[in-house]
């Protein structure tokens, strides 16, 4: 009998880790799920731990990691992916990116398995060039509050094409864009948590800005078959997946408050440092290599991530942070 090819995933109690797990459980691989659960939450993969093809390793991939036996595939996923999250544990994001995506390739290449990262519009920064292209080298300030996030992927996406060049590890970068669904975590700080949230909570919806800016957004369904087939794939240059479907989100507010059926105003706050005026992604690339595109409109995404919201308990609802960072940051 042919043994069941054996993968790592990291950040594997997050919101795309999760999915991720269970897609590849269902595809019959041995799943590995790595998290330090920072910003990971254990519910996620918890339907998981009854499987003989699935373990949880509680580790930080920032450190050494360990995997005995043959090792087939990594994804890597861990890492903070919200800006009020990376900006809380600015320097937990670049050790993820730097030293944890070290750590990934270092094992690839001693097991001969295969990469694929995580990697994210914001390499293209703030674009000047609309929509995004794969070619487009982006407008990132390195300095400025996302630049722990955008400069750790940038650097995580050279490593990872060195080791490719240098070292022969086969390697795939996906770019992805913004991208929703159940099991992200309401107080992330992201817009769509953030007005759902606030919806379910009978509050005002706060626009950074004038909400001119605008987003594409993703249903998780069909990221994760755009990285499965990535994975797949023989190409290892970048590619974008995303949804092209663009939205203000003045516009994007009062489809959520339509949604939710309540009657709740607006209100406008600062926009923040080097908030992105637009992103779009391109998609030819995912369309021709992948033969991949979208299925899910944001309508039947909003639909069902809205009753995942709703189905969380009152608590949880209230709560106004989940997670106990102070712990976790070494100064
Ligand atoms: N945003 C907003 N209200 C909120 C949260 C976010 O208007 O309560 C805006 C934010 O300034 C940005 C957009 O929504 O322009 C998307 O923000 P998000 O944090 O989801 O992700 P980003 O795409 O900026 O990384």
């Amino acid at each position: 009998m042919e043994r069941r090819k054996k993968i790592l995933i990291t950040g594997a109690a997050g919101f795309l880790g999760s999915h991720l797990c269970d897609r590849f459980i269902k595809e019959d691989y041995h799943v590995i799920g790595m998290d330090n659960l920072i910003t990971g939450q254990l519910k996620n993969i918890e339907h998981l731990f009854s499987l003989e093809n699935f373990e949880f390793y509680h580790h930080d991939v920032s450190k050494f990691i360990h995997v005995p036996g043959e090792l087939d595939y990594i994804l890597h996923f861990a890492s903070p992916a919200s800006p009020i999250d990376y900006l809380k544990i600015p320097i937990q994001t670049l050790k993820v990116g730097s030293l944890g995506i070290h750590n990934c390739l270092g094992l690839a290449k001693a097991k001969g398995a295969r990469v694929l990262i995580a990697s994210t519009s914001e390499v293209y920064g703030d674009p000047s060039v609309h929509p995004q292209p794969e070619e487009y080298w982006g407008n990132v300030n390195p300095v400025g509050p996302r630049g722990v996030y955008d400069e750790a992927k940038r650097f995580q996406e050279a490593i990872t094409m060195a080791y490719h060049t240098f070292h022969g590890v086969e390697t795939r970068i996906i770019r992805i864009f913004n991208t929703y669904g159940p099991r992200m975590r309401l107080n992330d700080g992201r817009v769509l948590p953030a007005f759902i949230g606030q919806a379910l909570r009978g509050e005002d919806l706060t626009i950074f800005g004038d909400g001119s800016q605008t987003r594409s957004f993703c249903y998780v369904d069909d990221l994760i078959e755009g990285i499965y087939r990535l994975l797949l794939s023989d190409y290892s240059q970048p590619v974008n997946v995303g949804n092209p479907d663009e939205i203000s989100i003045a516009d994007f507010a009062e489809e959520i408050i339509k949604l939710t059926g309540t009657d709740q105003k607006v209100i406008y706050k600062d926009l923040p440092t080097d908030d992105p005026k637009q992103r779009q992604p391109d998609i030819t690339k995912a369309r021709e290599i992948l033969n991949w595109e979208p299925k899910v409109s944001r309508s039947e995404g909003l639909k069902i991530t809205y009753d995942y919201f709703k189905s969380l308990s009152q608590d949880e609802l209230n709560r106004i942070d989940h997670n106990n960072f102070d712990k976790y940051i070494i100064r």
